[in-house]
């Protein structure tokens, strides 16, 4: 047995170097690749993706499977060999003339949906999402389901998790932060954010960045900070995590969070790897506990005002003689989390952002159940931006055409981004009660001890929970959006002026 469990364990480890070659080019693809080099770098990715996924069904795993399923294993050998199973079932049902069908629909989708964006024309884009709404109602019936579709599409990302929990869920939050949002417009507190005005140098705002990179603990010889027009973390193996951040003169403090994001992300695959390096159990335990990961990061203590008690005089040092000098620090954390209403879910802030996720999850849940049609899909968006942030989109470029996502048959990845939050919030008041000191720390520039915490109870974990249940097993609570709301209305409170209810 011992010898099957080792051919088991070369052979995934293969697997993740097969994977971390593609990410090296795919890295390469968007941040350095000259242009011309397009067509040949798709072709060289879908080479290693088809090598990828004709190794990772060889047969001859049945055989090492088979004689695996009934033994006695080892410490984690059986969740090992569970969680490989799982990937190599999924990746099984869908047939390969329906995968190579999906991916050229998906692309013609993509290409038409960019159109569409750019020239707010719905009707460009409306029968290739239909076309891939088709496909992937077919792909959730090769997956399997027994209440609703979706659920077969959420598996990717919150597996064991169902579209009735998420509606349990975020029923509370829905409500709750819409009427937190209500109380917000009606503040009567006015502040001056004109210091925001004017344009901040990209180099500046970079190396600002690399310094709190280098505070909270990003090890810079496994991995790199560059440069791209949307932000991403990726893993080129267990020593090379790098991330990506995007610089606009315009915005102050929009590298900033991109890169404390990405940092979260990067964190969490570099805490994996430590314990389980080239293993299926080296793999976040969903993708919205990794959205936990960079959010913590990011909003919770990026955001926080012990944060920039700490940072702003380091701030002002990078942009001397300008508008800064005048900023107080109330004002300025004031600024960093000002919230209003807005069309673009990547601008949103922090309060609004999980209405951005809920009206996409019911959208989803209609297009895919086909009780929404796809000609109906502007209204319908737009009477639920009415409903939720009390705003309507002037046009589609502005409403459903902003995100691209679905283009790639996407469907059940929004959640994750408020789930992140949900656990994020949860993670945190733990973490309170576990180093009662943590804010006098962050004022002191020390993060050390918040990162040892996290390695301790989430990253050293990786897949061998669910989201759900590592959550119970650190918290000991089950999962809900009380801590979440909580703290959003604490906070709000305090920065507009009225009473906590
Ligand atoms: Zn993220």
């Amino acid at each position: 047995m011992a010898n099957a469990m080792e051919t088991l364990k070369e052979a995934c480890g293969e697997l993740s170097d097969i994977g971390s070659a593609a990410a090296v080019l795919a890295w390469d693809q968007q941040t350095y690749m000259p242009p011309k080099a397009a067509e040949d770098r798709g072709r060289q990715l879908a080479a290693i993706s088809t090598i990828h996924h004709e190794r990772l069904l060889d047969p001859k795993f049945d055989a090492l499977l088979a004689e695996l399923s009934g033994a006695a294993l080892a410490g984690d050998d059986r969740l090992y060999v569970d969680e490989f199973q799982w990937v190599r079932e999924r990746a099984r049902r869908l047939p390969s003339d329906f995968v190579r069908e999906n991916a050229m629909t998906q692309a013609l989708a993509f290409a038409a949906w960019e159109e569409a964006k750019k020239k707010n024309d719905f009707s460009i884009y409306a029968p290739h999402l239909e076309k891939v709404l088709s496909l992937t109602r077919k792909a959730a019936d090769f997956y399997g389901w027994t209440d609703h579709p979706w659920d077969a599409l959420l598996q990717d990302h919150e597996r064991g998790m169902s579209h009735k929990e998420l509606q349990a869920l975020f029923a509370g939050l829905r409500q709750r932060t819409v009427a937190l949002l209500d109380r917000i417009k009606a503040s009567t507190v006015q502040r001056d954010f004109s210091f925001l005005d004017g344009t901040w140098p990209a180099d500046r705002q970079w190396d600002f960045g690399m310094q709190v990179l280098k505070d909270i603990g990003y090890d810079f010889e496994a991995g790199r900070q560059d440069r791209s027009t949307h932000p991403f973390t990726i893993n080129l193996g267990s020593r090379d995590i790098r991330i990506t951040t995007r610089l606009r003169e315009d915005k102050l403090l929009d590298a900033l969070s991109s890169t404390v994001h990405e940092l979260g992300h990067a964190l969490y695959e570099y805490g994996m790897g430590l314990t389980d390096p080239r293993s299926p159990l080296g793999q976040a335990a969903s993708t919205g506990m990794h959205e936990s990961q960079s959010r913590l990061w990011e909003i919770r203590i990026g955001q926080s005002r012990p944060f920039w008690r700490a940072y702003l005089p380091e701030l002002k040092r990078h942009f001397p003689n300008t508008a800064l000098d005048r900023v107080d620090e109330e004002t300025f954390y004031a600024a960093v989390n000002r919230v209003q209403p807005s069309f673009i879910r990547v601008e949103a802030d922090e309060v609004t952002y999980n209405l951005h996720i809920i009206l996409r999850f019911e959208i989803e849940l209609a297009l895919i159940g086909g009780t929404l049609s796809v000609k109906d899909l502007p209204d319908a968006w737009n009477a639920k931006m009415q409903e939720l942030l009390g705003i309507t989109p002037p046009d589609d470029a502005h409403g459903c055409l902003q995100d691209v996502h679905w283009s790639g048959g996407g469907f059940g990845y929004f959640p994750s981004y408020t789930l992140g939050n949900v656990f994020a919030a949860m993670l945190m008041e733990q973490i309170e009660k576990d180093i009662p000191d943590l804010w006098q720390q962050v004022e002191a520039r020390k993060f050390g001890q918040l990162l040892d915490w996290l390695r301790t109870h989430v990253h050293s974990k990786g897949r061998r929970l669910r989201a759900p249940q590592l959550i119970r097993q650190i918290t000991g609570k089950e999962l809900s959006s009380e801590p979440l709301l909580r703290y959003l209305e604490s906070k709000y409170a305090d920065i507009y002026g009225f009473a906590a209810q």
